[in-house]
């Protein structure tokens, strides 16, 4: 059952303690609507994946309800401030450095060291914010490969049933998805155009690079340095670990690794999602400080979350350099 809430005081704080249990509700924003999750909450994030039916863990964008919290959780330099301080609350996504102490979790930042954050425009996007008081993970409110959502109807079209509440507040007014900045290296680049203009940046902070493509298609090349990838080789569909590898297992364990993570010891697919990017990080670490040369893993399952742990899977297994352009 998916709550229908009115954007009223007494929805939004429903839709916020919604959140806070580690429940999915959909929300406007000036862009689309987007569908949120406790951003610390691992298992929330990943229950995202499942309800969109993504194929593919990309990172997400964390919401917050001014610049300060989002500079809790990322590092500002000088162009960040300006561009926060003239386009936020607005349709802007900067990418920045992500502190170490911040408690977002790592799928939602697809195990890159770098987070997308936003402030909202929308009043009711900014008082659930405010009521939440973590960061929201929201992709847009549609099932994957469907069209960006811009009314609730749109919404509960694809995800009624899936998720635990929509605020509805009616149409977004800008339709288009925020743009995207990435603020991560010496030269600005737009990695996804959107709601604020090029020009209109420009104005603010100077030169700014357009990456190629667009939508949820990016393939930037920015994009791709900072795509995440273990340093050891993985051995995918292992039935048990060699002497010289550590060991990701999922489900029962098949014999003893000096070094060993286990997605899910009971086979539940949102808790290997949860924790697929802390252990792979965990187990790099790890296997390289004793020693080992890979990382064998156990098979994962190709159904529901298991296609999108797969696909990092089999992506992190590439030889580097090819199978990593297919970024999305
Ligand atoms: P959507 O959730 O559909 O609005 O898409 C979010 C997009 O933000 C992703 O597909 C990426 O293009 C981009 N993004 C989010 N986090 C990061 C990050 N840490 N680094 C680079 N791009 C990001
Ligand atoms: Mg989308």
């Amino acid at each position: 059952m998916t709550e229908r809430l009115a954007a009223d005081a007494a929805g939004i704080a429903r839709a916020a303690a919604l959140l806070g249990a580690g429940g999915l509700v959909a929300f406007a924003t000036e862009t689309v609507y987007g569908l949120g999750a406790d951003a610390t909450n691992a298992a929330a994030v990943a229950a995202i994946y499942e309800a969109k039916g993504r194929p593919r863990f990309n990172p997400l964008i964390s919401h917050v309800p001014d610049a300060d919290a989002a500079f809790r959780h990322a590092l500002a330099d000088s162009r960040a401030e300006r561009a926060a301080a003239a386009f936020w609350p607005g349709p802007l996504t900067l990418v920045l450095p992500r502190r170490d102490e911040s408690d977002i979790a790592a799928l939602a930042t697809a195990g890159l060291d770098s987070l997308a954050v936003r402030v909202p425009g929308h009043p009711v996007a900014r008082a659930l914010l405010a009521a939440v008081g973590r960061p929201v993970a929201a992709p847009s409110a549609n099932l994957s490969g469907r069209l960006s959502p811009t009314r609730p109807a749109h919404v509960l079209a694809g995800l009624e049933g899936r998720i635990a509440g929509i605020l509805e507040s009616g149409s977004c007014a800008v339709g288009l998805e925020s743009t995207i900045l990435d603020l991560t290296g010496p030269h600005a680049t737009i990695l996804r155009p959107g709601g604020i203009a090029r020009e209109a940046m420009e104005a603010v902070i100077g030169p700014v690079d357009l990456a190629g493509g667009s939508g949820d298609d990016v393939k930037a090349p920015g994009m791709l340095a900072s795509h995440y990838a273990p340093v050891l080789s993985l051995r995918l569909g292992a039935a048990a670990p060699e002497a010289d590898e550590a060991w990701l297992g999922f489900g029962p364990v098949p014999g003893a690794a000096a070094v060993a993570r286990n997605l899910s010891p009971a086979g539940d697919l949102v808790e290997a999602a949860a924790r697929l990017f802390d252990a792979l990080h965990e187990l790099d670490d790890a296997a390289i400080a004793a020693g080992l040369v890979r990382i064998a893993v156990a098979p994962v399952p190709a159904r529901g979350l298991g296609i999108a742990i797969n696909d990092r899977l089999a992506r992190a297994a590439a030889p580097r350099g090819g199978a990593q352009s297919t970024f999305r």
